[in-house]
């Protein structure tokens, strides 16, 4: 095999739903992030925590609000045109926990507040959060209910005006600098399918505190904090979609969170992809390049093609998505919104099982193929196994897909 053939292997083809406007988003994400981003990673990442001015940064350059109305000062886009940001951002910064502060305010706490809100939350979140003067976070997970979303203790008991909110959160993005929560709670005492509620719970809210900073193996430069409420107050206008449906809106959320985790994925694998196959061309050992050792070579082959298979899993995913989001684009009934996506739901899950152990395994092999050097920090090798450990674990674990899709099998 000539080493040509090696080089045309990882090339990309464009693929559906992507199209030339697209591409030109991409070049522009890969400029920004490469520039402005990629820099200052590990120095993020000692710090343990990116400045909080990049969300303003980003903000201003439009990329915050892509899939969102101009009305809104977003950008008029589609949830594709978010995909490629989600994507390159991953390929070219090359730090899961970078991605993870971006995307945790712009992929999972703005969507419900702009899907299920009313004008005026719109106007009070989105319009300040597109221009990334105020942070978002998304508090579903508690230290004693994860995967069991509708087993979440968080109250909030209702009073005149609005609701008296106690419980706690942990694990949460954004956590430790978030200006508002989304947060679920349960609004009856059996809480459940049908009584739990999204609230948005502001920063400043007296009982409203952040409880720890949590230390964590991958993410470094992403803030994940534990939220403790005391006897909060939260205003009637402050609940978000239709009391006691929450367990549809967070359902109706989960689709779009675990589709970019995928595509996240997919920039990941990339970037490792690319960087080790630079690494082999150039590494010598017993008097050859390390990437024409057949052993090696056929790592290169086999990760070449999980990568494209992770691509067509994941843009199939994101198509059948989008076609059904812009269709409910007006919708506020979260049970319409989840009908309206739910002709992608095996695909998403499928997507999501499929490309969080891929990129983790990907990245583990060009750990191998680095060899020592694989291990210290400066090739960021290391960073991107650990970054992508939180993948079969974050956004529903890998056993959760796993029980979505055999029950879809009538299992
Ligand atoms: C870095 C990080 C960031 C996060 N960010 C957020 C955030 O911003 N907002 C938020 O709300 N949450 C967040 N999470 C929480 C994340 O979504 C949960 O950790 C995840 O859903 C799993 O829940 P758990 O950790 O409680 O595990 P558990 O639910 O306790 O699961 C433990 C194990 O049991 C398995 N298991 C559970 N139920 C079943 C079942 N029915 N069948 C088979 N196996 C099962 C699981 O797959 C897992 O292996 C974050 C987590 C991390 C680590």
């Amino acid at each position: 095999m000539s080493p040509s053939v090696i080089e045309n292997t990882g090339e990309r083809a464009t693929l559906p739903p992507f199209r030339n406007e697209h591409e030109e988003l991409r070049e522009t994400v890969r400029r920004f992030v490469r520039a402005e981003i990629a820099p200052h990673v590990d120095e993020w990442e000692d710090a343990r925590e990116f400045p909080r001015d990049l969300f303003r940064r980003c903000g201003e350059l439009g990329f915050l609000g892509l899939k969102f109305p101009e009305v809104y000062d977003g950008q008029g886009g589609t949830h594709v045109h978010d995909a490629v940001w989600i994507e390159e951002l991953s390929r070219a910064g090359g730090s899961g926990g970078v991605a993870a502060g971006l995307n945790a305010h712009a992929q999972i706490a703005m969507p419900p507040v702009f899907t299920f809100g009313t004008e005026e939350q719109r106007r009070r979140w989105i319009v300040p959060g597109i221009r990334g003067e105020l942070v978002g976070a998304l508090g579903i997970t508690e230290p004693g209910a994860g995967s069991d979303v509708a087993g979440i203790r968080t109250a909030a008991s209702t009073v005149s005006g609005g609701y008296v909110v106690n419980g706690s959160k942990t694990f949460i993005t954004n956590g430790v600098r978030a200006d508002f929560l989304v947060c679920a709670a349960r609004t009856t005492e059996e809480g459940g399918h049908h009584g739990i509620s999204f609230l948005v719970l502001e920063r400043g809210m007296p009982g409203y505190e952040v409880a720890r900073k949590l230390d964590k193996m991958g993410w470094h430069s992403s803030d994940t904090g534990e939220l403790s409420f005391t006897d909060v107050e939260v205003p009637e206008e402050n609940l978000l979609g239709p009391e006691n449906q929450g367990f549809y809106l967070i359902m109706a959320n989960f689709q779009w969170e675990r589709l970019s985790m995928a595509l996240g994925a997919v920039g990941g694998m990339l970037r490792v992809f690319e960087t080790t196959l630079e690494y082999a061309k150039g590494r010598e050992a017993f008097g050859r390049r390390i990437g024409h050792f057949q052993a090696i070579r056929h790592k290169f082959a086999e990760m070449a093609t999980r990568i494209e298979a992770s691509r067509a899993i994941a843009y199939n995913a994101l198509r059948l998505f989008a076609e059904g989001c812009d269709a409910s684009a007006t919708e506020a009934d979260p049970r319409k919104v989840i009908e309206a996506t739910s002709g992608s739901l095996r695909e998403v899950t499928m997507a999501k099982l499929f490309t969080q152990r891929a990129v983790l395994e990907i990245a583990d092999e060009c750990l191998q193929i680095h060899g020592g050097y694989g291990y210290m920090r400066e090739y960021g090798i290391e960073r991107a196994v650990r970054d992508a450990r939180l993948g079969p674990i974050g956004g529903g674990t890998d056993e959760v897909m796993k029980e979505i899709l055999g029950r879809q099998l009538g299992l």
